[in-house]
């Protein structure tokens, strides 16, 4: 996904369809992505609207172990994402779907910098989802029935701008051949989701952080369990 998007072509996000060049496991995550964006941008919109269909981009395999870490400015679908501003993070309620209260996961990013000015010199465009389909259900049909300023919902998109003088990157371009750093580092992110900020730290290694009780829980119980095969596996 090299190309970027305009402001106005955000509109157009409602349309976007995610394409995959190679035939593999990654198709039954993009089925669903489709509607789920089409609910979030259809707020203001005339329902009798005929939807234009947008291509975005095509999901192709990182050519490069490194060209989906942040300071290469990735537009990326799957996995942790790669947060722009890597310090400040969406915090609070907004990491949590607005109608079973956990964790979001996040679906997919774009790079989509407005170059003309430049505050946004980079911008990216980060789009999470509840996993629960229950909860993606009411958000699609309750979504109308509430104002806008109290709004509950399961799917919310992020945006992030820097200008191109910043404390994270270089004002230079990346060279992209594995030697690019970022200029600063970013906070600690959950062990367990490698998403949200790691705000508290494992009281017994005191180097593992966690976003939430829950994903600290998550983490203790996989290695639980992988001690204890490890262990049966020994005997
Ligand atoms: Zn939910
Ligand atoms: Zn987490
Ligand atoms: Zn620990």
């Amino acid at each position: 996904m090299e190309n970027s998007v305009n402001g106005d072509s955000l509109e157009k996000l409602k349309g976007l369809q995610i394409t995959s060049l190679d035939d593999d496991d990654e198709e039954q995550e993009q089925e669903t992505m489709p509607e789920e964006l089409d609910d979030y941008y259809d707020d203001d919109d005339d329902e009798e609207e005929e939807q234009e269909s947008v291509t975005l981009g095509f999901l192709e395999k990182p050519i490069n172990r490194w060209s989906l870490l942040r300071h290469l400015f990735p537009s990326k679908a799957g996995g942790p994402p790669a947060w722009l501003d890597p310090v400040n993070l969406p915090s609070g309620r907004s990491c949590l779907c607005d109608i079973c209260g956990e964790q979001l996961q996040f679906l997919i990013q774009v790079y989509a910098p407005i170059s003309e000015m430049d505050s946004t010199f980079h911008r990216t465009l980060f789009v999470f989802m509840c996993p629960s389909m229950k909860c993606l259900l009411r958000d699609q049909h309750e979504q109308w029935k509430r104002p806008p300023e109290s709004s509950s919902r399961s799917v919310k998109v992020f945006s992030c701008q820097l200008p191109r003088s910043n404390p994270f990157y270089s004002s230079e371009p990346p060279k992209c051949n594995g030697t690019d750093k970022p200029s600063g580092p970013g906070v600690a992110l959950c062990n367990w989701c490698g998403t949200w900020k790691g705000y508290k730290v494992c009281s017994s290694c005191r180097k593992a952080h966690y976003c939430s009780q829950k994903h600290q829980v998550n983490s203790f119980e996989r290695s639980f369990i992988f001690l204890l095969t490890n262990s049966i596996n020994a005997q």
